[in-house]
């Protein structure tokens, strides 16, 4: 993968960013994302954010060796401090990090979200804290994909603040627009996700020492969701 060549993962990620955005993608690593969007004229102005020293670098390279210094800002900072007033920015990725995270680095920067940005999220796990985390704070979910590369199973969320909105636990578990659409490849994810369950579970029962009921009763719900979406 480099800023020519997407993997399929950040192409799909690619997909959902609107022509002219300005957008920040935060914890951009080598900056593959924004670089190869400026390259093919999708957007207007970019922020690479990154919190860590090497990948910083890296981006900072990348944007460098394609000539966007102009275009595109590399900063070294914590999530969505990487994001100024006079930015503008009118979208914000987030991928490749886990759901909570991803959670995290929202909640932690919601002051500097104007509320008028879509957000691009490519969770690995976690997703259902990350949709509880959308909903309580009004963004709904306009378009959810789920892909498969390299054996793993990868989510894209993308949302826009529209006011109250309300799923249920299991649209916040599965994803409301999966629900609905029941792709092959969702209906796959939690074929295996199943039988993930079902083992964790054999093993809470060879367990030596008592797994606390809670922790049993939870994975058993989670296990029954699953069956009655796949019957
Ligand atoms: N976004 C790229 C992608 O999807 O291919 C890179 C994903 S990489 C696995 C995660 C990157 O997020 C790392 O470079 C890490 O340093 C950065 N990161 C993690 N937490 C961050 C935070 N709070 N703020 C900014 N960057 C962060």
């Amino acid at each position: 993968m480099n800023e020519h060549t997407l993997s399929m993962r950040l192409e799909r990620v690619a997909a959902q960013v609107p022509a002219g955005a300005r957008l920040a993608d935060i914890g951009s690593d080598h900056g593959y994302l924004p670089v190869a969007l400026m390259r093919r004229g999708v957007i207007a102005a970019a922020v690479a954010g990154e919190v860590a020293l090497t990948p910083f670098h890296a981006a900072e390279r990348t944007v460098r060796d394609n000539g966007h210094e102009q275009l595109i800002t590399v900063r070294l900072a914590d999530g969505l401090a990487a994001i100024e007033p006079q930015d503008d920015i009118t979208a914000v990725s987030i991928c490749g990090m886990g759901g909570e995270t991803i959670r995290d680095i929202l909640d932690a920067g919601k002051a500097r979200l104007s509320g008028r940005e879509r957000l691009i999220l490519q969770p690995n796990g976690g997703e259902q804290p990350l949709r509880q985390w959308l909903m309580d704070n009004g963004y709904r979910i306009l378009s959810e994909e789920v892909l498969r590369e390299n054996r793993f199973y990868y989510e894209i969320i993308v949302a826009e603040r529209a006011g109250p909105v309300q799923y249920t636990a299991e649209e916040l578990y599965f994803g409301p627009l999966h629900m609905q659409a029941r792709s092959p490849v969702f209906l796959s994810k939690w074929q295996r996700m199943l039988r993930q369950k079902h083992k964790t579970l054999s093993s809470f029962a060879r367990a030596r020492q008592a797994v606390p009921e809670a922790k049993v009763q939870d994975v058993t719900r989670q296990a029954r969701w699953i069956t009655e979406l796949l019957a």
